[in-house]
């Protein structure tokens, strides 16, 4: 989810989203044991009568197959109708916390998800449903129902009918999805109907779905411009992070703003969303900052336990730099952009050190700022190194070859492993336990990054050959 700035009226309920989801994965911590072979077969299907809804049939094959099922997000479906494989048939309430138990000897369940939202008597949600007519937007935690707990064992087949839908996943040449029961509990963004193009990087492809329609602006120029925002990951990283990707576009009626809110969740590979101002002019686009922002979290690696100062410090730290590096923005200009985000995280949370603002969790604008004056901290320090002329983009790439996943000790070894020396836990003890904000004017001036009337000046200092190649592509 990106920083949220003035002007952004969805800050309280981006505030709401990032405590209960972040940008961040969840994931089933609890493993079962070694389940018997079972699996489960969906079968949905998009209906239009008497509401648009997901009609959803679920066969158990085999007797390991699961029980135990749970809508993670509860809310949207009231009931869940079983048969038996004797031929009986019932009907199962499910309840506020969303858990379904069904009785051994079921033979599949089936239920309804309906997308409009005055269907379920609730109003439209990112991720309980957005849309209109035939294209249609929702989390998977949602509408999918889901094993309680999965194995690494466990797997699953997916079918979609009716519509052209946008998951995460690619189907077969059969059009099935084979899901493992990780993707089952982290199933990501997904799209249904809407209009599709393709944006093509080198090694890899971006599938966007554009969900409602924008006034001012046609597919072909939001596919450009989506173009643009990925494009500058490579800016960061040597290779796109992942072959394939999804990105859905949500318009937005009565919004003239590109981009009020985005969030990528880490399905596997990971599903980006963005909401779209409906009348935003076209011009208004190329100073968007959320989509690269969210294209960007996918240039580290998804930090398990979740930490979410770190990645989102990264990912906000990022958004400048690659917007200069791409010449999107001028030097000059992501050097305000960076200092009035510090500004507005230091008048979030005064005078708490860092440690106190990360652990509460209560800032988000403390927790993304705070991380990202860390990582300009992280990438000057790495940028000394004699001969390294690589910094922090160095760190991923370290960690992008072992895998897409990383710890918050294997993040701080690959930092330490560039530097040469213990440098990370150097870096982050000046910031943890004092005021949040206290490295930001020493580090500045070593920079000779000043504050001026009309923005800021660079001026040459010992340091400033490090603060200009931060800002040139890799
Ligand atoms: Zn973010």
């Amino acid at each position: 989810m990106p920083p949220s700035r003035p002007g952004l009226f969805l800050v309280a309920t981006a505030a709401l989203w990032w405590a209960l989801c972040s940008c961040q994965p969840v994931r089933a911590r609890t493993l079962a044991p070694r389940e018997e072979s079972g699996a489960l077969r969906y079968h949905v299907t998009y209906v239009r009568e008497p509401q648009h809804a997901l009609e959803v049939g679920l066969v158990r094959v085999g007797e390991g197959a699961p029980l135990e099922f749970l809508f993670s997000q509860p809310g949207g479906v009231e009931q869940v109708r079983v048969f038996g494989r004797d031929g009986s048939e019932r009907e199962l309430p499910v309840p506020a916390d969303g858990h379904v138990l069904v009785p051994p000897g079921t033979r599949s369940l089936h239920y309804r998800y309906p997308l409009e939202a005055r269907s379920r008597g609730r109003h439209a949600g990112f991720f309980t449903g957005m849309g209109e007519g035939d294209s249609w937007h929702v989390a998977g935690r949602a509408w999918l129902l889901r094993p309680r707990t999965v194995s690494p064992v466990s797997s699953a087949e997916l079918v979609v009918e009716g519509v052209d839908a946008l998951l995460p996943w690619e189907p077969d040449e059969r059009g099935v999805y084979r899901l493992t029961g990780e993707d089952l509990v982290n199933s990501g963004f997904h799209g249904f109907g809407g209009r599709r193009c393709t944006v093509r990087l080198p090694g890899a492809v971006v599938e966007v779905a554009v969900i409602g329609r924008l006034s001012r602006m046609d597919d072909s120029a939001l596919c450009a411009w989506l173009h643009q925002a990925a494009s500058e990951v490579l800016t960061v990283r040597r290779s796109f992070p992942y072959p394939r990707v999804t990105v859905r576009l949500v318009a937005v009626p009565g919004r003239e703003d590109p981009v009020p809110f985005g969030m990528v969740l880490w399905s596997t590979p990971p599903s980006i969303s963005l909401l779209v101002g409906q009348d935003a002019e076209p011009a208004s686009f190329t100073r968007d900052w959320v989509a690269v922002h969210e294209i960007l979290h996918l240039a580290h690696p998804v930090i398990l336990p979740r930490v979410a100062w770190l990645s989102e410090g990264l990912a906000t730290y990022y958004t400048e730099l690659a917007r200069a590096r791409s010449g999107r923005q001028t030097p000059e200009r992501a050097w305000m952009e960076l200092l009035a985000g510090f500004e507005r995280g230091r008048r979030a949370v005064g005078s708490r050190t860092m440690e106190d603002v990360v652990t509460r969790g209560d800032s988000y604008m403390g927790t993304y700022w705070t991380g990202a004056l860390v990582a300009l901290h992280l990438d000057v320090e790495l940028r000394r190194v004699p001969g390294n002329t690589r910094g922090l983009d160095e760190v991923l790439e370290r960690l992008a070859a072992s895998g897409s996943i990383a710890t918050f000790d294997g993040f701080g070894a690959a930092v330490d492993s560039v530097a040469g020396r213990p440098l990370f836990h150097e870096v982050l003890s000046r910031h943890l336990t004092r005021p949040a904000f206290a490295e930001l004017e020493p580090l500045l001036e070593a920079l000779g990054v000043e504050r001026a009337p009309d923005g800021v000046e660079l001026g040459s200092t010992r340091d400033s050959p490090l603060r200009d190649a931060l800002m040139v592509p890799r």
